[in-house]
């Protein structure tokens, strides 16, 4: 699913977030990237979602060398392929969670009837069905992080990338997040995640320990 060859990602000013990383994620993995701040666990994220590019290095996505993709290609590929879910949510507010569901498919150019089925049925599978009109400010943290993974999961992505999904949930809310992401692995999604809890870490089938912008483990 995931091919990381010799990948060095320089920023603008001379760091180096990510220093000749090589890492091969296999479909259907679960795993879980630790690390303390600033050992370039985002970066990591943003290169494999395609987000970003590569200073040096190969980034192999479902067998795509993503250099050899133009901007349109790759939008494609993240439309059709990855789903992203994020620390904050990014959810937009004053909109419905059924609305700010359907507009995550806007991209991979599904018609609306279709968007609002999806959508609806994502929300019921993120335990959310009761929930569908209420705007991001009428929900809880955990709900919203729901929202969030049910906009990430409504078209089917065959990758979900999640940078710290329970970083601003209680406990109990981050183990019903946590819950649902191993649901979604059992499914037969590839799930990367990146995670401060050593708890949440060791859950996971595989960690791959990142430190000064290389794998220490
Ligand atoms: P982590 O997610 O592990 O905390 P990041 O990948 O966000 O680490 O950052 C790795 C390093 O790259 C840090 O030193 C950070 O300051 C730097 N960095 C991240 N994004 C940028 C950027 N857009 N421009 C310049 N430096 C950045
Ligand atoms: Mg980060």
């Amino acid at each position: 699913m995931v091919e990381l060859d010799s990948v060095t990602k320089a920023y603008p000013g001379g760091v180096v977030a990510l220093d000749e990383v090589s890492l091969s994620i296999g479909y259907g993995e679960m795993v879980a990237i630790v690390g303390p701040s600033g050992s370039g666990k985002s970066t990591m994220l943003h290169l494999i979602g395609t987000l970003d590019r590569p200073s040096a290095g190969t980034v192999r996505v479902d067998g795509h060398d993503v250099a050899m993709l133009s901007d349109r290609q790759l939008s494609a590929l993240r439309a059709r392929r990855i789903g992203f879910v994020f620390q904050q949510f990014h959810l937009a507010p004053g909109l419905p969670a059924l609305d700010n569901v359907a507009d995550g498919l806007l991209y991979a150019g599904v018609p609306l009837k279709q968007r609002r089925r999806r959508a609806e049925a994502a929300l019921i599978r993120v335990g959310l069905g009761d929930r569908l009109d209420h705007r991001p400010h009428e929900l809880s943290g955990g709900e919203r992080q729901r929202v969030a993974i049910a906009r990430a999961v409504a078209g089917d992505p065959a990758l979900l990338l999640a940078d710290e999904p329970t970083g601003n949930l209680d406990s109990v809310s981050g183990a019903g997040v946590m819950d649902l992401l191993h649901e979604l692995h059992a499914a037969g999604t590839t799930v990367l995640v990146i995670t401060h809890d050593r708890e949440v870490a060791a859950s996971l089938p595989r960690q791959v320990a990142m430190r000064d912008g290389q794998v220490a483990s």
